[in-house]
C-alpha cells in the first residue's frame, strides 16, 4: 500500500460520490465556491459533531453560542478587520490577473503558466496594494441610503461582543469558553485547492478566557488538545506538525500563535490556528462600545480584564484533511480498488445492508427490515442496484466501515455476512445478533491501516 493521493483524485473521487460539487456548475462554475452533497453534509456535519462533543458534551468549561453572520459595522472597526484584515495584492497591467504579493511563489503567469506572474517580458506588475477580505453588503431597502455592513470573516468577533451576556449568564468563572461553529466569508483572490481555501467556509473556534498570569500554560494545553482531536479521529501522526509563527508572522494582537498543519497534497499547510490573542479583544470592544467586558467576582473583589486562547479551525479544511489521509488504493484479486480508510466516527455511513439477490422477495424483505432496524440508531443505507462487487466498491467509496449482506443461506439459518472495509474479512453472524455487532464494532478503537 502506498500512499496514492493527490488533489485530482480526491476532486474526482468527491465528485463521482457526490460529496462535493463545483458551486453553480451550469453556469461554468464559481471560482473557490463548492456545494456539498449528501455524503459531503454527512461527514460535514461528523466533523462539527465530534468538534462540539469535544468542546461542549465532554467538558463544564465550555459554552456554545451562536452569533450573526451580520454584526454592527463598528465591531469590525474595533476589532481591527477595517484597517487591517488585508491582503498586499499586485494586478497584472498585460494579463489583467490578480495575484497575492506573498504568493507569488506559488502563482501561475496568465499568459505563460509554467512561470511565475512578473517572470515573461510580457508581465507588467503593478506595486503591491492592500485588499481588504471582507464582503460588503448593505443593510436596507435602498442601495444609496442603506448602511454599510459586513459578511463576518470570523465567527471570533461574535463570541467577544457577547462576552458579558455569556459570562453573566452560564455563571462561569475563567477559565472558561464559548465555542461556536459558523460560516464566515473572505473575498480570497488566490483561487485553486478545492475546499482548501474558499469564499464562503465554515469556522469553529473555540474562545478560551484565562486569567493573564495562566495565558502561556492553557495556550499550550490547547495546542496539544486540538493535536489530540485530530490524532483521535484518527489523522496518521506523520502528516500533522505544529508550526510556532516567527516574531515578523503574528499578528498585532497576538503575543504567540502556532498552526496546526496537515501535509496535504500541495505540503505542509495550515489547518488550524492557536493563538494567545492577550487582552487586545475585549479591550478593544470596552474601548469601543463604552461597555466593559471584564470579569468581575464581587465576592472576592475581584476584577479584571481575560486573555484570550484561540483555537481557530475550518470545517471545510479538516473535511479536506479527513478526506485525503483516509484515501487509499489497493489491488484485490487482481482488480484496483478505491477506499475511504475513514474513522468509523465520521464515516457519512456506518452500514450498508446489501441483499445478495435482489429479486428474490424473502431476501429483500429480510434484507429490508435489517435496514429498518439499523437506521433506528445509525446512517444506514440499503443498496440493491448492480452487481455486489460493484455495491462494495461503491461503499468502499464512501467509506462505510461495514456491510451486512443477506442471502439464500440467510434464509435456512438466519445468518448474514459481516464485511470489513479496511481487512475485507467477511464473517458469518447470526442476524439477529447484527445490530449489536455493527455497534459493538463501531464502538472499537480505530487505527488506520495506511503506513504512516
Ligand atoms: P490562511 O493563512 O490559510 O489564509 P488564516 O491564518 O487567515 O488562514 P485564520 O484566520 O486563522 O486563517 O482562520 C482559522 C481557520 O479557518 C484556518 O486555519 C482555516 O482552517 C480556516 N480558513 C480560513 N480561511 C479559509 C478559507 N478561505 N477557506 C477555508 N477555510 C479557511
Amino acid at each position: 500500500m502506498s500512499d496514492a493521493v493527490t488533489m485530482d483524485k480526491i476532486v474526482s473521487l468527491a465528485r463521482r460520490r457526490g460529496f462535493v460539487f463545483p458551486a453553480s456548475e451550469i453556469y461554468g462554475g464559481l471560482g473557490s465556491s463548492y456545494d456539498y452533497g449528501h455524503y459531503g453534509v454527512l461527514l460535514k456535519e461528523n466533523v462539527k459533531a465530534r468538534w462540539l462533543e469535544a468542546m461542549v458534551r465532554e467538558r463544564d468549561d465550555i459554552v456554545a453560542l451562536d452569533s450573526s453572520v451580520i454584526l454592527h459595522p463598528r465591531v469590525w472597526e474595533a476589532s481591527g478587520h477595517v484597517t487591517g484584515f488585508t491582503d498586499p495584492l499586485v494586478d497584472c497591467r498585460h494579463c489583467k490577473r490578480r495575484y497575492r504579493a506573498d504568493h507569488i511563489a506559488d502563482s501561475e503567469c496568465g499568459v505563460r503558466p509554467s512561470k511565475h506572474p512578473g517572470e515573461t517580458e510580457l508581465c507588467d506588475l503593478t506595486e503591491p496594494r492592500q485588499f481588504n477580505l471582507m464582503f460588503e453588503t448593505r443593510i436596507g431597502a435602498m442601495e444609496e441610503t442603506g448602511q454599510a455592513a459586513y459578511l463576518r470573516p470570523e465567527t471570533a468577533q461574535g463570541i467577544f461582543v457577547n462576552f458579558k451576556n455569556v459570562a453573566q449568564i452560564a455563571r462561569r468563572k475563567p477559565p472558561f469558553g464559548i465555542a461556536q461553529i459558523g460560516k464566515a466569508f473572505r473575498n480570497e483572490i488566490t483561487p485553486g485547492n478545492f475546499i482548501f481555501r474558499t469564499l464562503e467556509f465554515e469556522q469553529m473556534e473555540l474562545e478560551y478566557f484565562v486569567p493573564p498570569a495562566e495565558a502561556d500554560t492553557w495556550y499550550r494545553y490547547w495546542i496539544q488538545e486540538r493535536l489530540d482531536w485530530y490524532l483521535g479521529l484518527g489523522i496518521r501522526e506523520s502528516h500533522l506538525r505544529v508550526r510556532p509563527h516567527g516574531a515578523d508572522e503574528l499578528s498585532h494582537y497576538s503575543s504567540g500563535t502556532s498552526d496546526i498543519e496537515y501535509l496535504f497534497p500541495i505540503g505542509w499547510s495550515e489547518l488550524e490556528g492557536i493563538a494567545n490573542r492577550g487582552d487586545y479583544d475585549l479591550r478593544a470592544h470596552t474601548d469601543a462600545s463604552g461597555t466593559k467586558l471584564e470579569w468581575v467576582d464581587s465576592e472576592a473583589g475581584e476584577r479584571y480584564v481575560p486573555y484570550v486562547i484561540e483555537p481557530a479551525a475550518g470545517v471545510n479544511r479538516s473535511m479536506l484533511a479527513f478526506l485525503v489521509d483516509s484515501y487509499d488504493e489497493e489491488v484485490v484479486a487482481e482488480r484496483p480498488r478505491t477506499v475511504l480508510r475513514l474513522h468509523p466516527e465520521i464515516a457519512p455511513v456506518k452500514v450498508a445492508v446489501l441483499p445478495l439477490i435482489p429479486r428474490n422477495a424473502d431476501i429483500a424483505g429480510r434484507a429490508r427490515r435489517l435496514y429498518e432496524e439499523l437506521r433506528k440508531v445509525i446512517v444506514a443505507e440499503y443498496d440493491d442496484s448492480g452487481q455486489i462487487g460493484r455495491r462494495y466498491r461503491r461503499q468502499d467509496e464512501i467509506g462505510t466501515p461495514y456491510a451486512l449482506t443477506i442471502d439464500e443461506q440467510t434464509l435456512e439459518d438466519d445468518t448474514v455476512t459481516i464485511r470489513d472495509r479496511d481487512t475485507l474479512a467477511q464473517e458469518r453472524i447470526p442476524i439477529g445478533g447484527a445490530r449489536e455487532a455493527v455497534l459493538d464494532r463501531l464502538a472499537q478503537e480505530w487505527k488506520t491501516p495506511k503506513p504512516g
